[in-house]
């Protein structure tokens, strides 16, 4: 069994559907929520294992995964930016270099168990690779859409894994659109929509917590796109508020880059509801999202935790990810934003210096490499 008794919900219809068939959108077309977790008590913290199943208590998966590359538990270092106190967390160290680990590993385990076969995904990168490798991992036949743009690093990494890759041209809607007209072919496995990919992104909230001591940050700096680690923070800190272990949320700050904040005109205007705006290219490719699918519930949570939308423009990402390197971060231009974001709050004195703020650092350089290069130079006589 892999539901422990988990529950879908969904937010349009208010159905209430055992998660127990794979499913990725409820019959009235809405995507589905996971019901909430119980959180978990530290004394149920597995202490000798050195990844995210060690928070096995809190998720919505029972038994051991049939499937890990190790994920999680990923380094929290201190550090200063701008000549403030910091802590980065190093996400950017996981097995297939992002972030998405977190998701791809919930949500393959959870199909696996429901006895899902061949899978399909459409991603802009990261978690095309992620859920590649996973799938090869598990054994599984897995074909990944992709924008033709993408960044080559990406899709060498998703042809390492052995699956098909469909590179589609257009902008993101279009990959989605082309991965919706294959959901008949195999299951649409899609990290935007399957919420067990939230329930992955929500043990950042727990490693946070529990690598601070068992406290709360005071505010953590997310790059955003659909919003994943935004939620899923949410998840994760709404669990430990409803278990006791903390007193109140951590505020969350969503960082997009200027020249595609699918968030910012909605919360400028205080609507729970995306509204158009104009979209222009942006080294930070990993958040490029147009029309993310839970926008109302991002940013709800942003308004609950008393966080905030913050944009960076273009000119400032990537001189924030040369001064990352030179404190030993290597990370990729969309991870740099929030760095990017957090010195421009500090400037502005939103935030109290005394304070516990952490900058997620999502993805490695090594997934843009020639790009970074093309800026930075090598240097090399
Ligand atoms: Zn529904």
């Amino acid at each position: 069994m892999s539901a422990r008794h988990a529950t879908y919900v969904c937010p349009a219809c208010g159905r209430s559907t055992a998660a127990d068939r794979p499913l990725w959108r409820c019959d009235c077309g809405s995507h589905l929520n996971l019901k909430a977790g119980r959180g978990l008590s530290r004394g149920e913290i597995v202490a000798g294992d050195a990844s995210l199943w060690r928070y096995a208590a809190a998720l919505a998966f029972e038994g051991p995964p049939r499937v890990t590359l190790g994920e999680g538990w990923t380094p929290l270092l201190e550090g200063r930016w701008q000549g403030v106190p910091v802590y980065f967390k190093l996400e950017s160290q996981m097995p297939t270099g992002s972030f998405k680990d977190r998701g791809s590993a919930l949500m393959l385990n959870h199909l696996l168990a429901l006895g899902v076969g061949a899978i399909h995904e459409d991603s802009s990168g990261n978690a095309g690779a992620s859920i590649a490798l996973y799938a090869a991992r598990a054994g599984i036949p897995c074909r990944i859409f992709v924008p033709a743009g993408a960044p080559q690093a990406k899709l060498v990494q998703i042809a390492a894994s052995g699956a098909r890759i469909s590179a589609v041209p257009g902008d993101r809607e279009a990959v989605g659109k082309a991965a919706l007209a294959a959901a008949g072919e195999s299951f649409y496995a899609s990290h935007n929509w399957q919420p067990y990919f939230i329930e992955g992104t929500k043990t950042l909230a727990y490693e946070l917590w529990e690598q601070l001591g068992f406290r709360r940050p005071d505010a953590i700096f997310v790059p955003t796109g659909y919003g994943s680690n935004i939620l899923g923070l949410e998840r994760g800190f709404e669990e430990l508020l409803r278990a006791g272990e903390i007193s109140r949320l951590p505020r969350l700050f969503a960082v997009q880059a200027e020249n595609c904040a699918a968030f910012a005109r909605p919360w400028q205007e205080g609507v729970e509801a995306l509204l158009p705006f104009s979209a222009k290219p942006s080294i930070a490719d990993g958040i490029a999202a147009l029309k993310p699918v839970r926008a109302a519930e991002v940013l709800h949570a942003l308004r609950r935790s008393q966080g905030a939308v913050v944009t960076v423009p273009e000119e400032a990402i990537l001189p924030a990810l040369a001064a990352l390197g030179r404190q030993g971060f290597f990370v990729e231009p969309t991870a740099a934003t929030a760095a990017a974001a957090f010195g421009r709050l500090i400037a502005e004195g939103v935030l109290a210096r005394e304070e516990v703020n952490v900058v997620v650092l999502t993805g490695s350089g090594l997934k843009a490499a020639e790009r970074i290069g093309a800026f930075l130079g090598t240097g090399a006589k």
